[in-house]
């Protein structure tokens, strides 16, 4: 069996955690397999790496950035290797580079272009242990750049993809993918399987198990993963390709998302130009929309309606002043900005075949007094925004509604 293990930065925060590490690949390398670990920076460290850098001038080089980040995991591959030794297990440790990971030059956020790990496989069949720096890579003329926040997911994922593995395993520090978060639901489990999509999904909607890139990537290429605990042995949650049995269960999971903020226009006049000049405005200062509604005018003779959308809540103050500005070009009666709202989701491949999933939702909702202010949907999820004091409320009752009798 060749095995590719992913130790996420508070999997290697200190040197007793390494040595944790250090000795679960033991195991498996003494059981016969060979091991390829990927490792994060030790958790704290990128931060810290950046800070420095800030500090010194707001836009550092991104050359220069790529060459500091790169640091943080090179720190930890050595020390794995060195923990390993003391416990007389063979290993090496590559940079990204060393491993045969090319990337486009676009520096901080480089995407893999192909891997030729031909020194992971000679010393495999060495009988060694490969520790590769996660988050890492190459260009053809030799630069270093990053894979972009969370990268080390990817050169894992994309490791096992080159190297073919028969597994590929993701350590962090929580037990796998749950029903909902665990600290707001009481009754929320581990998920024993999910599709490709459905982790998309959640990851996008705030459950951040795992970098979304790399879900796509493992998506395109056919790899399935494990996400699981490297603080004890529990089976975790396996991602991978969907299939039938998996549109059974109807919903999947349920997320809160309380990091959004809400702008409403009051009486946008209904003509072509206006949608585009609004979000032209939010998209050069760089802000990022969520959810837009804009319904039908209803006066004829000077046809208005009002429009609302969602922007991360740190992002609501400059969007609600670009947007105060254009109010009078466009036209608009009344700007509303409102950050006490929160977004309610539920995620299943199985709503595509169960019809009534959208009304036994709002059904919920409206049992409990739960007012329903933007709906949003696409094939496989349905989000609503709700008062954000309801929202925890409101995600436990659909908890209860839609997962509390499934297995
Ligand atoms: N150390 C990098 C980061 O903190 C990459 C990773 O942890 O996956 O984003
Ligand atoms: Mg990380």
């Amino acid at each position: 069996m060749l095995i590719v293990q992913k130790f996420g930065g508070t999997s290697v925060a200190n040197p007793e955690r390494i040595k944790n590490v250090a000795s679960r690949v033991a195991r498996c390398h003494a059981q016969g397999s060979q091991v390829v670990v990927v490792v994060s920076a030790m958790s704290g460290v990128t931060d810290k790496l950046i800070k420095m850098a800030t500090e010194l001038t707001p836009l550092p080089n991104e050359r220069e950035m790529d060459m500091l980040l790169a640091t943080g995991e090179q720190t930890t591959i050595a020390l794995t290797a060195i923990a390993l030794h003391a416990l007389n297990v063979p290993a090496v440790s590559l940079t990204g580079a060393q491993a045969g990971i090319t990337t486009d030059g676009v520096h901080t956020k480089a995407k893999i272009k192909n891997i030729t790990p031909r020194q992971v496989h000679a010393l495999l069949k060495e009988g060694k242990v490969v520790i590769v720096a996660g988050f890492q890579g190459q260009t053809p003329e030799g630069q270093i750049t990053t894979l972009g926040r969370g990268g080390s997911d990817l050169t894992a994922i994309a490791l096992a993809a080159a190297l073919k593995a028969d597994l590929c395993q993701i350590y962090t520090d929580v037990d796998g993918v749950y029903t909902a978060d665990p600290r707001v639901v009481p009754g929320a489990r581990k998920m024993a399987e999910i599709s490709y999509d459905e982790m998309l999904e959640l990851a996008g909607l705030g459950a951040k198990v795992m970098q979304s890139r790399s879900v796509e990537f493992a998506k395109k290429f056919g790899v399935p993963f494990e996400v699981r605990s490297s603080l004890n042995d529990n089976p975790g949650t396996i991602v991978k390709e969907e299939n039938s049995g998996m549109e059974g269960v109807v919903i999947r999971g349920v997320t809160l998302d309380e990091n959004q903020a809400k702008i409403t226009l009051v009486e946008v006049p209904d003509r072509p130009g206006v949608a585009a000049q609004i979000f032209k405005a939010i998209a050069d200062a760089n802000i990022n929309v969520d959810m837009i509604v804009q319904n039908i005018s209803h006066t004829p003779n000077a046809p208005a309606t009002d429009l609302s959308f969602t922007v991360d809540k740190p992002d609501l103050p400059k969007a609600a002043k670009i947007i105060d500005g254009l109010r009078k070009a466009i036209g608009a009666r009344e700007v509303i900005a409102d950050e006490k709202i929160g977004k309610l989701s539920i995620v299943g491949v199985g709503m595509r075949s169960h019809p009534g999933v959208a009304a036994k939702m709002f059904g919920t909702l409206a049992g409990a007094g739960v007012n329903i202010q933007m709906i949003s949907t696409s094939e496989i999820k349905i989000s609503v925004i709700v008062d954000i004091t309801k929202g925890k409320q409101a995600m436990r009752l659909m908890h209860d509604a839609f997962l509390e009798n499934q297995t």
